[in-house]
């Protein structure tokens, strides 16, 4: 028999919650067949967010993103069990965790019974902790009632519905009047990597496609990104920010930087500019749709965790991890991606290259546990063989040398800029780094998009919507 089959005669439970970047990519590479694995999340898919910004628009199919869950647990070695329901309490002490899971009205305004929340309390062995982190609205007034996000796939569903409603509505009001240029402002507050592409995404769509349909629409409508920083993209670097302004510029994005939002209602932004002489203005800007995409803050559920261990009392962003990711102050308990506070930034690549690290770390784990087993059988025969039991050891510790802390390989990073360009800063080794911009660019950040994707059936849909937006162009349908 192999190693792999013949692990003692309990199996350890491990219990992954979530199933973003950092789960699903240890859930692919782990050899399930080692443990009881239990997958809690109240998404039953995973979500390709690179190319999220692409959804609003049209230009990508929300199919073309998401994988389900089931799909991905069934084409690994062993069994996985999947639930539908979000973690709301983890006793680390007891290795215990409740689960909730609340079902959704399907159709709004279509009286339906749905069942009462359910709730169950799971059993582990090994906790693995990869929940995310939501938007961090930093408490701005107006924000959770009137903005929209895009870190989830209804966000973007959302921000479509926004978008096409509005300009549908702006067509029954005068030309040039103050409410039809209101409805056709398309504001984002936030000028990371996700701002970015979203506002370059929609002008895109304005320019190539709705300006066919809504003749004039691309000298009416404003696509505008405010950002609280100097500069956006603040991550690339200096030439490629220049550059992505540039482009900005180009197609008619409007920008403003240095401008802090403070305030939201549901038609306005209100925000406080710093002059050049130090000085502040508050301003008030009109917005049709309004997407906040300021950036990470931690779930309440993280929130909760870290008030309940002392190692974790001071994690204010995000859960505190050693080099193995295994999380301070607690005894068989992991955590990865943007639900950590590490020195690594919160993107798909960290949580990818840590779910595949801790793939690796788990079965070697189960060889040492496997091990162990075998010398406490032997230790406990009345036929004990003591030089077995010593092969054992040495296997055991020849088998913990790949017990190696996680090391993190940048790739570098990549931002569609709009009109058909992206930016790059990327890193060949530990020796070379190239920052390139423009339509070549574009090309290469597509080709690495669909190389990140982590299944083939959604490199190729999201070929096929290329393919098929290049020909038919994007549609106006408000779906
Ligand atoms: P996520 O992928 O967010 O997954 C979290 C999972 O936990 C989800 O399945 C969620 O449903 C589940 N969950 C939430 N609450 C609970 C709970 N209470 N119990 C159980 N499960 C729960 N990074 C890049 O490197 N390159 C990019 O191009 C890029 N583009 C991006 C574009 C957008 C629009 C966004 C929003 C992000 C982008 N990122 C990109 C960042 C990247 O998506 C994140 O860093 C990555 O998703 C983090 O992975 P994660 O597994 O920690 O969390
Ligand atoms: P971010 O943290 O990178 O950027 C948020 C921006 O919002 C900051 O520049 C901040 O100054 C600004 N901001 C905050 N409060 C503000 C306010 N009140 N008014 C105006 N501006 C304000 O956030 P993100 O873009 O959502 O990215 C989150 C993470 O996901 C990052 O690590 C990012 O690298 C990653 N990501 C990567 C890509 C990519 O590689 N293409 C795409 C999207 C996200």
């Amino acid at each position: 028999q192999s190693e792999k089959t013949s692990v003692g005669s309990k199996k350890k439970t491990l219990l992954i919650l979530g199933t973003g970047w950092g789960a699903i990519s240890l859930l692919k590479d782990l050899d399930t067949s080692l443990y009881n694995v239990i997958v809690v999340s109240p998404r039953n898919y995973f979500l390709f967010t690179p190319l999220l910004p692409s959804v609003p628009t049209g230009t990508i199919d929300l199919k073309s993103i998401v994988d389900p869950v089931r799909t991905i647990a069934r084409l690994t070695p062993g069994e996985v069990q999947y639930l539908e329901a979000e973690a709301t309490d983890i006793d680390t002490k007891n290795k215990k965790v409740t689960v909730k899971h609340t079902s959704q009205s399907i159709t709004p305004g279509i009286v339906q019974t749905t069942p009462d929340d359910i709730r169950k309390t799971l059993d582990y062995d090994y906790l693995v902790i990869a929940v995310g982190a939501e938007t961090n609205t930093f408490n701005t007034p107006g924000v959770k009632e009137y903005a929209s996000y895009l870190k989830e796939a209804s966000d973007a569903v959302e921000v479509r519905a926004k978008l096409m409603q509005n300009i549908e509505a702006a067509q029954l009001l005068p030309l040039g009047s103050e409410e039809r240029n209101r409805l056709m402002t398309f504001t984002v507050v936030g000028g990371g990597p996700t701002g970015v592409e979203l506002a370059a995404e929609v002008k895109d769509y304005i320019d190539q496609d709705l300006s066919k349909l809504f003749p004039g629409i691309e000298k009416e409508t404003t696509v505008h990104l405010i950002e609280a920083l100097p500069n956006v993209l603040n991550s690339f670097n200096k030439k490629l920010i220049a550059y992505s302004e540039y482009v900005f510029k180009k197609i008619n994005i409007n920008l403003s930087v240095n401008t802090m939002v403070q305030k939201v209602d549901n038609k306005n932004v209100y925000a406080k500019v710093k002059q050049p002489n130090g000085e502040f203005k508050e301003i008030v800007l009109p917005y049709g749709v309004l997407v906040w995409a300021t950036g990470n803050g931690p779930r309440q559920l993280i929130k909760d965790l870290s008030t309940q261990i002392d190692a974790q009392k001071t994690a204010r962003r995000g859960l505190l991890v050693d080099e193995f990711l295994k999380l301070e102050g607690t005894d068989g308990v992991f955590a990865l991606g943007d639900c950590t506070f590490t020195k690594h930034p919160p993107t798909a690549q960290v949580a990818h290259q840590q779910g595949i690290y801790l793939s690796k770390l788990f079965e070697t784990m189960a060889k040492v546990e496997n091990f162990e087993y075998k010398i406490a059988q032997e230790d406990a025969s009345p036929d004990r063989d003591t030089n077995k039991i010593d092969r054992l050891q040495r296997r055991i510790n020849r088998t913990k040398q790949n017990l190696v802390p996680f090391v993190y390989t940048h790739m570098g990073a990549l931002a569609y800029v709009g009109s058909e360009r992206a930016v790059a800063d990327l890193v060949w080794g530990d020796w070379s780094q190239i920052s390139t911009g423009g339509p070549l660019t574009f090309l290469f950040w597509r080709t690495a998009y669909v190389a990140m994707c982590l299944s083939i059936k959604n490199k190729v849909l999201i070929c096929s919507d290329w393919v098929k937006i290049s020909i038919f162009g994007r549609d106006c349908s408000k779906e």
